[in-house]
């Protein structure tokens, strides 16, 4: 095993102990706390942050609302603009600096790490085109009275909006969510997943090196148990956008509604993925055994179910095998790694919960299963495939979050389209097909905010993501999201 060396940059930055951002300032907890950063590979603590509390977040509320009610509305479009492109910028050219960051808090292959930090700074370049292009329209209205009358629209700014992110994808779920903030000219208070909070500090260094005006962008770090509801009960947040579990995300709206504050969730999914018999194989079950495995299969997107059409059932399986067998295990910092561990005990203690419940609810472990004997100190597991034929099993139905994949065989058209919809959830679905006509049907019928045809896990900032069902609330991304953090205003003037 050779392990990639700390940059200096990276070193210096873990020297010095994870601090709150408010208001422009960087400080400790009022009450003094701190959590550690594990290392998910290896157990070390890498790091300490500051663990907000609830006087921290209204301190942080008070700085986002002065910012959005003072500089930034001042702030032109244009200039808007600028500052998220010298952030862009900054982005890239901190990229291996954030990626060994994400790679030591989350776990993942140092190449994923790099492919993620690049992701983010596309995806702020993609929101950087928005502030000049956010318009308003004319209306023809009819008004009783006969006056001539002028009607327009405006959009405004939400205003001051709370983003809780999870720990699979550190920095792109903090990005996807400043993005349209910044876009829009809302002001944010970031609230990281208590186990990757240092590339979020990162980030907001970088805000701030860009030139962002003080309490634009505010960073709460410590444990949403503690902070997340002040945070969502809060008066004078207007809106909370979350990506988590559903059972937050149902806490959230609930907190929410005190001020009735605009709410968008983007919760978890047991996505179906299905192969139809004229499917190329190879491709097919690659795209599969990658739609699952990567990044260790914490992905609210994973391809968890996989609907096999019965003539190719025994092929697939075996293509599946090799796949999670070809799997390099180890450190995210090792360069051949291609699988690390799961982000914490506690994940991996689901994990293995499932595997373990698979097996007593009679599904077939095909492969995979076990925790690699080599590599004990860390979080790992072993990419596992079950085939269950009755579908019964908890496997089947439930989200894991991890590198666990179900296959079923199916045989009747119709019957698989209500059994891959037969879920609470509603994320994505996936095909994979050489069949034009049965593509676009199957497309249609499937019960899914994003539906991969011969591909998964394609995500692009100018196009719409989020859930159907108890997937979430809202869209992510695109036009729609520009949407989600702007009000509408609807002006008369009377012409008579
Ligand atoms: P989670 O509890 O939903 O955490 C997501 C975020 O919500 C974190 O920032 C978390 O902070 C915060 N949070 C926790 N309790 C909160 C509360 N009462 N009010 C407001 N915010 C709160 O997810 P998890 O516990 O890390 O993972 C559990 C399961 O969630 C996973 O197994 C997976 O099924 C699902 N999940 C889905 C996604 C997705 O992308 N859809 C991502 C991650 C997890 P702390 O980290 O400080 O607790
Ligand atoms: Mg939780």
């Amino acid at each position: 095993m050779s392990t990639l060396q700390l940059l200096p940059e990276v070193r210096a930055f873990l020297s010095q102990p994870g601090k709150l951002f408010i208001g422009g300032s960087w400080q400790a907890a009022r009450d003094g706390g701190d959590c550690p950063v594990e290392n998910p590979a290896d157990l070390s603590i890498v790091n300490t942050v500051a663990r907000a509390g609830e006087a921290d977040v209204n301190d942080a509320v008070a700085a986002a609302k002065a910012a959005f009610e003072g500089p930034w509305r001042q702030c032109s479009a244009v200039r808007r603009s600028l500052l998220m492109l010298r952030l862009a910028e900054l982005l890239e050219q901190h990229n291996e600096e954030l990626a060994q960051l994400i790679t030591l808090e989350n776990g993942k292959p140092i190449a994923n790490a790099r492919g993620e930090a690049a992701s983010a700074a596309n995806i702020i370049r993609y929101f950087a085109g928005w502030p000049t292009k956010i318009e308003g329209s004319t209306v023809p209205v009819s008004p009783a009275s006969g006056n001539p009358m002028l009607n327009y629209t405006l959009r405004e700014p939400v205003g001051v909006c709370a983003l809780i992110v999870p720990w699979n994808f550190p920095l792109t779920m903090c990005v996807w969510k400043l993005g349209p903030v910044l876009a829009t000219g809302c002001t944010a208070i970031l609230k990281p997943a208590e186990q990757t909070p240092l590339v979020a500090i990162r980030l907001v260094q970088l805000v701030e090196a860009a030139g962002f005006p003080a309490g634009v962008v505010n960073l709460l770090t410590g444990q949403g148990s503690r902070i997340g509801s002040p945070l969502a009960r809060h008066p004078d947040v207007d809106k909370i956008a979350f990506t988590g579990s559903t059972e937050v995300g149902r806490l959230i709206a609930q907190d929410a509604t005190g001020n009735m504050k605009k709410v968008s969730l983007e919760l978890g999914g047991k996505s179906p993925n299905i192969i139809l018999p004229d499917a190329d194989i190879k491709r097919a079950a690659k795209g599969a055994a990658d739609g699952i495995f990567y990044n260790q299969g914490q992905v609210c997107t994973a391809g968890s179910r996989l609907y096999v059409h019965e003539s190719v059932l025994e092929p697939v399986l075996d293509e599946l095998s090799r796949h999670a067998r070809s799997h390099v295990i180890g450190p995210g910092l090792d360069p051949a790694t291609t699988l690390g561990p799961v982000v914490s005990l506690r994940q991996l203690n689901t994990v293995q919960g499932y595997l373990r419940r698979g097996v007593e609810e009679g599904a077939e472990l095909i492969c995979g299963g076990q925790r690699p004997e080599h590599l004990e100190q860390g979080h790992f597991i072993e990419p596992s495939v079950f085939l269950d034929r009755q579908e019964r099993a908890c496997v089947a139905r439930e989200e894991i979050f991890g590198p666990v994949l179900t296959v079923m065989s199916w045989s009747e058209p119709e019957e698989l389209v209500a059994r891959a919809n037969d879920s609470p959830y509603g994320l994505a679905a996936g095909l994979w097909t050489n069949d034009l006509r049965a593509a676009h049907r199957l497309a249609a019928q499937l019960k899914a905010g994003s539906v991969w045809i011969n591909c998964w896990n394609v995500v692009d900032p100018a196009s719409p993501f989020g859930g159907y069902k108890q997937s979430g609330w809202g869209r992510e991304m695109g036009k729609n999201v520009i949407d989600a953090y702007t009000e509408t205003k609807s002006v008369y003037v009377d012409l008579a």
